[in-house]
């Protein structure tokens, strides 16, 4: 059976819907994923041979394609919110684990591109956590 899968961006302006099943779901450290997340990496789930439907707002969706190369990225020209992107070379819709309204079904496949890690994301796990802003 085939799942469908809910997303919005952060002003509400887009909403989507995705008809299929993730096969992956990637942690890009790429010096690409750096920049375009403004973090220490992307969280990307793959789903192959899948439907995207733009339920509101396609038109506030632009799409940003790196020249000469597979990455691009897809948000909401409002508030600036990653969303799917559809990568025709792999007959895929990319979703942005973030995008998602409804559960990922799924823990990450694994981490990509760790030799471009962020030299600050490298040792995260004896740092304090705090439920909100200390
Ligand atoms: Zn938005
Ligand atoms: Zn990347």
């Amino acid at each position: 059976m085939t799942e469908k899968h809910q997303g919005s961006c952060l002003c509400g302006s887009v909403k989507f819907e995705l008809s299929g099943d993730f096969q992956s779901f990637f942690l890009c450290h790429c010096t690409r994923c750096q920049k375009d997340t403004g973090s220490a990496h992307a969280a990307n789930l793959f789903a192959r041979g899948s439907t995207l439907t733009w339920l509101q707002g396609e038109s506030d969706v632009n799409t940003y394609n790196y020249p000469n190369s597979l990455h691009a990225k897809s948000f909401c020209q409002k508030c600036g919110s990653a969303l799917p992107t559809r990568a025709e070379s792999i007959d895929s819709i990319v979703v942005p684990a973030g995008s998602l309204d409804s559960s990922v079904p799924m823990t990450p496949t694994a981490k990509i591109f760790v030799g471009s890690c962020a030299s600050w994301s490298m040792n995260l796990s004896n740092i304090p956590s705090y439920d909100k802003l200390p």
